[in-house]
């Protein structure tokens, strides 16, 4: 199986609903985001996917979260916009990208901090 790794960074303000602690407030991070892709083939230039491709899916993914109140956006209304819903939103619009293929997500990473990060693996990947 081959795999390629992609990150890139966006601002964003966020708050957290059903949290008691200074998280509730609004407040920003500079998040940095991995996605990683897999699949067991090549093309016929020895590629799993051009980095390029992979780099401009996760930067427009991204666009749609930088300098914004995450919480305003539909998609974060009823979801709380933690690191880790980040990661499951960021996994789900690059699983949907017909650029990708037939190359697969494996995982996002999200980095709210140097010091903490989560990450979302599809069952099954
Ligand atoms: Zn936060």
């Amino acid at each position: 199986m081959f795999e390629i790794v992609v990150e890139d960074i966006f601002s964003a303000a966020h708050k957290l609903r059903n949290y008691k602690g200074k998280c509730e407030n609004v407040h920003g991070h500079n998040w940095k985001v991995q996605v990683a892709v897999y699949g067991r083939d090549l093309d016929n230039r020895g590629l799993l996917l051009d980095f390029t491709v992979l780099k401009a899916e996760l930067k427009k993914v991204l666009q749609s979260l930088d300098h914004k109140d995450i919480n305003n956006l539909p998609f974060f209304r009823k979801i709380n916009p933690t690191s880790e819903n980040i990661a499951f939103y960021v996994h789900k619009k690059i699983k949907n990208s017909p650029a990708i293929k037939p190359a697969r997500v494996k995982s996002v990473t999200v980095w709210e901090s140097d010091r903490q990060y989560a990450i979302y693996t599809e069952e099954g990947s």
